[in-house]
């Protein structure tokens, strides 16, 4: 495993980390082989921005049976859990006890990075930065019980303003290809150079170029959400470029852009442990991504369904990334499939009780038409 400097905070983290989405509904067994596989395989680095507690406690148990200082945890402030699912909060009270409740769930004494949670609006921001929520951190890390503020973020404008205030050091970001992409005829400055083939890809978005650049020379470490593009990118049939990327390109993409010290993926097995691990012993044939990005027609990923479940919660309880996760794998075939079938069949709540209020909507960072979404799968999958 080759370690990354994590900027100006100077802890050391493994490029390729662990992102806590697809441990969430999974067994205590299934978290621990897959923990224990990414640790035994030198990934020392995790993200926790679930408020899930079962998840939470399921993460503290196994991180029992490594000493403290041989993994390092973005933990996030400003997630909540309520009537059974996800959601953010600003309320600084709940802030106060979720972040408790980590603590405790994790059993330790301190957490790294304490993320202040999907801050993707300039509302948000301040309600965050303009709030005593920012004191609130500053206080835990003065107290030492987290040990540098960090930020998640997928608006690079929202990423910037919080990279001058000079207070936060990690910035959790959603970067990928298929984000960065600009079409060919973008002014020619805003091209980029790839080091290791020392050749032009393609244009990247100038507010991300610069903030790219601005986080290298600030010492500010970026951790890359999304890498896949949610899995998009690994199929031909949903990747934008129409071919398909392996996991090994997308991470060499992410680790290839300033500032970025580490990819979280999310990995819902064992074998996803070993997709990613493949970057380590790749050649530089293997993780050339040129091939497969140049001469695709562009296309923006806005109205995609990511699974990242920030539109929780739904007014009625619908797991609403997973019921479009199903719906785009039984768009992918002439007919249902059985088995996408059955599993949507088992949710306790299905697009059908959908009311339309477009509560959840306001919060999808990639203006997913959720309610459209809910109608397609509810006529689909006919209920
Ligand atoms: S609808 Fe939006 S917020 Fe919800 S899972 Fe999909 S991309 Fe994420
Ligand atoms: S619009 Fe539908 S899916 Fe969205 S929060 Fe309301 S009920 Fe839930």
């Amino acid at each position: 495993m080759e370690f990354r400097t994590l900027g100006r905070t100077g802890v050391k983290v493994s490029q390729i980390a662990i992102g806590g989405e697809y441990l969430e509904g999974k067994s205590f067994e299934v978290c621990r082989s897959i923990i224990a596989h990414a640790m035994d395989n030198g990934i020392n680095f995790i993200d926790i921005f679930n408020s899930n507690p079962d998840m939470r406690s399921n993460v503290g148990q196994i991180l029992q049976s490594y000493p403290r200082e041989s993994f390092v945890i973005e933990g996030h402030l400003c997630t909540a859990w309520k009537d059974g699912q996800y959601c953010r909060t600003r309320d600084l009270d709940e802030v106060k006890f979720f972040f408790e409740d980590l603590m405790d769930r994790l059993q330790v004494s301190f957490i790294d990075i304490g993320m202040l949670h999907f801050i993707d609006s300039q509302k948000d921001f301040d309600s965050v930065f303009n709030s005593e929520i920012i004191e609130y951190a500053k206080q835990l890390k003065s107290e030492g019980r987290i040990r540098s503020i960090g930020m998640s973020t997928h608006n690079p404008d929202m990423a910037f303003l919080a990279a001058e205030t000079g207070l936060i050091d990690v910035i959790l970001f959603s970067i990928n290809p298929a984000y960065d992409m600009l079409p060919p005829s973008d002014d020619i400055e805003l091209l980029f150079k790839d080091s290791t083939y020392e050749r032009v890809y393609e244009g990247i978005d100038p507010k991300r170029s610069r903030l790219y650049q601005f986080c290298s020379e600030q010492g500010i470490a970026i951790t890359v959400m999304k890498a896949y593009a949610g899995g998009r990118l690994l199929s031909a049939e949903t990747s934008p470029f129409e071919k398909a990327l392996t996991p090994v390109q997308c991470i060499h993409y992410c680790l290839t852009r300033p500032a970025v010290a580490a990819v979280m993926v999310g990995f819902a097995n064992v074998s996803e442990v070993d997709a990613a691990l493949q970057y380590l012993t790749a050649s530089s044939e293997e993780k050339d991504y040129s091939a497969v990005l140049s001469g695709a027609p562009r296309h923006s990923f806005n109205g995609q369904c990511m699974y990242c479940g920030h539109c929780a919660p739904c007014t009625e309880q619908i797991d609403i990334a997973l019921v479009n996760q199903y719906l785009d794998l039984a768009l992918m075939h002439s007919s249902v499939p059985d088995t996408v079938k059955n599993h949507y069949d088992l949710l306790p709540h299905t697009a059908g009780e959908c009311i339309a209020c477009g509560r959840c909507m306001e919060n999808c960072p990639f203006g997913v038409n959720i309610i459209e979404k809910m109608k397609q799968a509810a006529s689909l999958f006919k209920h």
